[in-house]
């Protein structure tokens, strides 16, 4: 009997590639996706807690889901994901329509539990172990996820979890130790994503180039990984997120410069260019380390795009600190950069300290000018970037039509960069999806170039 699952995914891609895994376990259960909560006959709130305000947004739609449960009792919601390893089963007092939870150590454990849920009509199952073995897609090396929405990009988990406790994150706490996935287990995946048409895929982890530290038995790192998936006949481009900048070694700067298959595209988040403010976020590294390593980056790949992520007003940021964050933007050559103002997370040193220091804590106005102030430094160094490509042949992966012009296509260049383009009349648009074209760019914006089909 075919029963359909709705999946609601928030936050960030590794948990979106989490909520494929789980679709292609429960296909292997009978379960069929659906657009469609209202019919669905699982409900799934895949959760995040990287987002402020995330446990306040997951509860909100478990209310939601609760209303709908009232009309169609035999329908069935789950909790999954970082706020459901964290608040437990406090779910079950708090909201007791919700039939399970299960955490991010716990996903290979969702045909036991919707077994039990649905067949042998148990209410409130719930799994949260603090800390599995094996990756989760090593339990299921067979298993096909099912994609949502990725049109030509796959993203590919390979490493899970994190060893490195940075003051203000969860991660750590809700994911687990690091855990490097099998590298058998990444080709066959590849592979199987080549067969079925894919042409670019992301190598997703929290610490992604800190790949393979963890195999006792195995001397094998991210630079291995690349020389393998480039060697996969049909895959045309690969990607990497998110590298920490002490993991990030010469030989992977090296298999970059070299394999024509990587882009040049590295995302290093610096979180701060202060040193103290490093020091209390426990980064492990200073400004300079930081520098170092990305003048090393521009000088062996010269058209590389860094990106970066940054936290504005952690607890005791000074004027002068935040100045510091500025001036990293221009200093590193940074492309991009995603900002977020400071916000204390359950669990994490930073949230005990704002607490027991709550004078250096830093006002939310003051948080908010400064975001300000670093997304406008921002845009400006990328449109530094772009300005200069007005003009040149840009080759495209081209993944749809232009959001806000459906009469042009939209794809990324090489270091991701968003460029919409016009077609002439008489092409067939959906013929060019999912190609690689070349287009000359004629206007640049901050975060996206215009250009033309050539
Ligand atoms: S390295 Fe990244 S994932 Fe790991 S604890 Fe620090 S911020 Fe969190």
């Amino acid at each position: 009997m075919t029963r359909t699952v709705f999946i609601e995914t928030q936050g960030c891609q590794m948990n979106e590639a989490d909520s494929e895994l789980m679709l292609g376990l429960l296909a292997r259960e009978g379960f069929a996706p659906t657009p469609d909560p209202n019919v669905a006959d699982l409900l799934i709130l895949n959760t995040c807690q990287i987002r402020e305000m995330a446990s306040d947004k997951a509860f909100s739609q478990l209310g939601r889901w609760g209303k709908l449960k009232k009309q169609r009792p035999e329908v069935k919601i789950a909790m999954a994901g970082c706020v459901a390893q964290q608040v437990g089963n406090t779910v079950f007092e708090r909201m007791p329509y919700v039939d399970m939870v299960y955490g991010t150590q716990n996903i290979h454990d969702l045909p036991r539990l919707v077994r039990q849920v649905f067949d042998e009509n148990d209410h409130h199952v719930i799994a949260l172990d603090k800390q599995k073995e094996a990756s989760t897609f090593d339990y299921f090396e067979d298993v096909t996820q099912v994609r949502q929405n990725r049109g030509t990009s796959a993203w590919v988990t390979i490493i899970e979890g994190c060893n490195y406790f940075c003051t203000y994150c969860v991660v750590p706490y809700t994911r687990g130790r690091q855990i490097s996935r099998k590298p058998q287990s990444i080709l066959d995946e590849v592979k199987r994503l080549a067969e079925g048409g894919v042409k670019e895929v992301t190598l997703l982890g929290q610490t992604v180039d800190a790949y393979g530290q963890d195999f006792n038995d195995l001397r094998y790192d991210l630079a291995d990984l690349f020389h393998a998936v480039h060697a996969v006949d049909g895959i045309e481009r690969i990607r990497f997120m998110t590298s920490h900048p002490l993991d990030l070694s010469d030989r992977m700067i090296e298999a970059i410069a070299e394999l024509p298959k990587l882009m040049e595209q590295i995302h290093i988040p610096m979180q701060s260019g202060d040193d103290a403010v490093l020091k209390r976020m426990r980064r492990g590294y200073t400004s300079d380390d930081y520098y170092r390593l990305t003048d090393k980056i521009h000088d062996r790949i010269p058209n590389v795009a860094i990106t970066g992520d940054y936290i504005v007003g952690f607890p005791g940021e000074s004027e002068e600190a935040f100045l510091n964050s500025v001036y990293s933007v221009s200093r590193a050559g940074l492309y991009l950069g995603n900002t977020a103002a400071y916000s204390a997370r359950l669990q994490t040193p930073a949230a005990i300290w704002e607490e027991r220091y709550a004078d250096q804590a830093i006002p939310q106005s003051v948080k908010e000018e400064r975001l300000q102030i670093l997304n406008e430094a921002i845009r400006k160094q990328a449109m530094a970037h772009n300005t200069p490509m007005v003009g040149q042949v840009q080759n495209v992966l081209v993944e749809g039509q232009s959001k806000r012009n459906p009469q042009r296509l939209m794809g990324r260049n090489r270091q991701n960069k968003v460029i919409n383009f016009d077609i002439p009349d008489g092409i067939d648009q959906a013929s060019l999806v999912n190609s690689l074209v070349d287009v000359q760019v004629t206007e640049a914006y901050p975060f996206s170039l215009l250009a033309t089909l050539l």
